[in-house]
């Protein structure tokens, strides 16, 4: 038998389907077949992985069953997806990932925006007395240069500098460390890095972004695609909000940025059910274009138990309405308490349209993924994620036909730019 095994995508215009069950990349491969888009069918982050009770070659042996029952003979991509640790790049490389997701974001100084020149001096002197830069290729490098892109000129001042390298320059040398790991567990060849810094609290602007291009160029870190932190809000499981005029004209920025200075990707986190602005990635972007979802095929696999066992899945939703106040925590997500509270009331009687359309229990199924597959139980003590499993898999056609439908929306809209 051939064997199945991810390669590295390039350039060219890529979606990554996170699959936190193990039973959707039927359901993906089916859709993608319809698009121009490189799938990475298996991607999780070392956090999922944790929360779900998975490893990487669970993950991995998921997605190749899968790819191997249907034959499929094209090239796919395996993401080991916001790595933040040295640690963590030796078990996905032993898996076979091909791509990995490096996670600088504890080292970004997200205050650096706002602090006083002083402060932010002082910052960068620490920068320098920990070996981060030395003070000689500083000025020469940055300051009094020129630099274009896409019709735009960018300058440094002391000041745009500092800030830029305030916020950034730790999580950079961070970066190389991990690369360097990612390059020696992998034998020095046949891997593409990825560097994300969405999940922080301040926009990346462009001349921030040039900043990092440069360094990374100076570092000798390759990367395929960058997650910048983009303005607006992107919350998990429903639409982008913010200016879309504002997202286009920085958007084209970051890419023209992307394209002179590297090239590499711009890559798009928390990427499901951002319609309102897939047609401007898919239109500004084209093969430099990467977008990344993850719990939304888990939101189809709840849709299918709604629609073909409705009685596990309110026992389901009423763990999740105990969970909410917790599980909420690490996730950056508007629904309250109380809006839980309100929908609940009606989970006798919802409909598919309050569950999974509208934001507040679209919100609360998210977060709570972890629960629900580690330790949830129904009355009876088993746990949820065997009964989740078995019904899906005795309605894998509902299942794959849900995925279908929800991916065609994304991608469609992709494509229409
Ligand atoms: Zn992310």
């Amino acid at each position: 038998m051939a064997s199945i095994s991810p390669q590295l995508l390039g350039l060219k215009k890529s979606f990554g389907y996170g699959d936190r069950l193990g039973l959707a990349t039927r359901g993906h491969l089916e859709v993608n077949n319809k698009y121009d888009f490189a799938p990475i069918f298996a991607q999780q982050s070392i956090r999922e992985m944790s929360r779900t009770g998975r490893t990487p070659a669970d993950v991995m042996k998921a997605a190749v069953d899968a790819l191997k029952a249907a034959n499929y003979q094209g090239a796919w991509g395996a993401d080991a997806d916001h790595l933040k640790t040295e640690n963590d790049v030796a078990p996905t490389s032993t898996a076979g990932f091909t791509f990995y997701t490096i996670d600088p974001s504890e080292f970004v100084n997200d205050q650096a925006d706002a602090q006083p020149f002083g402060t932010l001096m002082a910052a960068v002197e620490e920068l320098y007395s920990e070996g981060v830069f030395t003070t000689l290729d500083w000025d020469d490098r940055f300051l009094g240069e020129k630099f274009a892109a896409g019709g735009t000129v960018y300058r440094f001042d002391r000041e745009t500098l500092y800030r830029a390298a305030g916020k950034y320059a730790r999580a950079l040398a961070h970066c190389e460390k991990m690369a360097a790991a990612i390059a020696s567990a992998n034998g020095y060849g046949g891997y593409e890095i990825e560097i994300s810094v969405d999940e922080t609290a301040s926009p990346t602007s462009p001349l921030e972004h040039l900043f990092i291009a440069l360094e990374l160029k100076r570092r000798g870190i390759r990367i395929v695609s960058l997650a910048p932190r983009f303005i607006g809000e992107f919350e998990k499981g429903i639409d982008y909000r913010g200016d879309l005029e504002e997202f286009e004209t920085t958007l084209k920025q970051h890419v023209a940025i992307a394209e002179r200075y590297g090239p590499y990707k711009i890559s798009v986190h928390s990427g499901s059910d951002k319609f309102s602005i897939y047609p401007i990635l898919g239109r500004v972007c084209g093969n430099l274009l990467h977008v990344k979802t993850a719990g939304t095929s888990y939101l189809e696999a709840l849709r299918t138990v709604f629609r073909v066992n409705p009685g596990l899945f309110r026992e389901i939703l009423e763990y999740c309405g105990e969970r909410f106040a917790e599980d909420r925590r690490s996730y950056h997500i508007s629904t309250t308490d109380e809006e839980i509270r309100e929908a609940l009331k009606k989970s006798g009687s919802g409909s598919e349209r309050l569950f999974f359309e509208e934001r507040p229990v679209r919100q609360l199924l998210h977060v709570t993924f972890g629960s629900v597959l580690s330790e949830g139980r129904n009355a009876a003590g088993r746990p949820f994620r065997e009964a989740l499993l078995e019904t899906l898999e005795k309605h894998s056609a509902e299942h794959r036909q849900a995925l279908e439908a929800h991916f065609d929306r994304h991608l469609g809209a992709l494509s229409q730019g």
